[in-house]
């Protein structure tokens, strides 16, 4: 049954941070800003809770670019599933670089019970170099948060090799904010193997809220949840994931919940499935 999905609700970011993986060439044959009505997704998404009685269906206003950019848009949709928020039939969240949210931003999303992640690589030295000298900004902004919330926002560190030289660094970076931080693997070019990212998590894990999950995603530190109870939308499709862009879609946008039936075959789901399919161990 699907109980979480994601909606890309668009393909812009106002960052070019050097290892992101949607502006890789790979990728960006396949993003393409194409007709989707996210209110349809929307309308489909409150059918399927209502059908089947699911009570915090996970929805996350997060893809292929940076959400508050079109935040006009962002607003529109979440105040669409009011209702859904409020009596806690639809989890939303969303993630932001953070170099755009203002208050005002911060106080919507909290209103709305939609919570907020911010995209930080631990120190500044390797976030500077990764993610375009933004760190003051969105330390800045992650005060804006606590001042509005009274507690810290989940955090989102990507994990390449820098932070696997300078781990104690990047966990102390975390410490004090006390609040839970979901490493994610580097991959591509500057990518590091599995087994290095999962030896970084067990460390964290002994200081830190760690996100990790379980059938979920192994970028995260979970197994591969592809195909299962997620699903992610982007250019008018729907795919297995958001890493998944550059593979065959999984339906149209607008088909109905019920009807989205991936047909992946059975693999050893502590292997990434778009690593399998590329590297042709698997084929649809
Ligand atoms: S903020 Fe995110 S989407 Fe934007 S360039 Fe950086 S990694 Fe990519
Ligand atoms: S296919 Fe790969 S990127 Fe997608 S959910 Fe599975 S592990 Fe994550």
């Amino acid at each position: 049954m699907i109980d979480r999905a994601c909606i890309s609700i668009n393909n812009r970011c106002n960052l070019s941070c050097i290892y992101c993986h949607f502006r890789s060439q790979e990728k960006l044959e396949y993003l393409h800003d194409k007709d989707m009505n996210v209110y349809k997704i929307l309308d489909n998404i409150k059918l399927h809770i209502d059908k089947l009685n699911i009570q915090g269906f996970k929805l996350g206003f997060v893809g292929n670019g940076e959400p508050v950019l079109d935040f006009d848009a962002l607003k529109g949709y979440i105040v669409y599933i009011s209702d859904y928020l409020y009596n806690g039939k639809i989890k939303a969240y969303t993630i932001t670089n953070g170099t755009l949210v203002t208050k005002d931003h911060l106080e919507f999303f909290r209103n709305y019970n939609v919570d907020v992640g911010f995209s930080i690589d631990g120190i500044p030295e390797i976030h500077n170099k990764w993610r375009c000298n933004t760190h003051n900004i969105v330390i800045r902004a992650i005060n804006d948060y606590h001042l509005i919330n009274g507690c810290y926002p989940s955090m989102n560190c990507t994990v390449g090799a820098d932070v696997l030289a300078h781990y104690e660094e990047t966990i102390d970076f975390f410490v004090p904010f006390d609040s839970k931080i979901t490493f994610s693997r580097m991959i591509g070019e500057n990518g590091i193997t599995l087994s290095e990212f999962h030896q970084f998590i067990d460390k964290a894990k002994l200081r830190l809220k760690v996100r990790t999950g379980g059938y979920d995603c192994t970028m995260y530190g979970g197994k591969c949840g592809a195909g299962i109870n997620n699903i992610f939308y982007a250019n008018g499709c729907v795919y297995l994931c958001g890493n998944c862009v550059d593979l065959p879609p999984i339906a149209e946008y607008d088909t109905e919940l019920d009807a989205i039936k991936p047909d992946i075959p059975f693999f050893d789901r502590t292997n990434c499935y778009k690593e399998l399919y590329k590297n042709t161990a698997i084929k649809r």
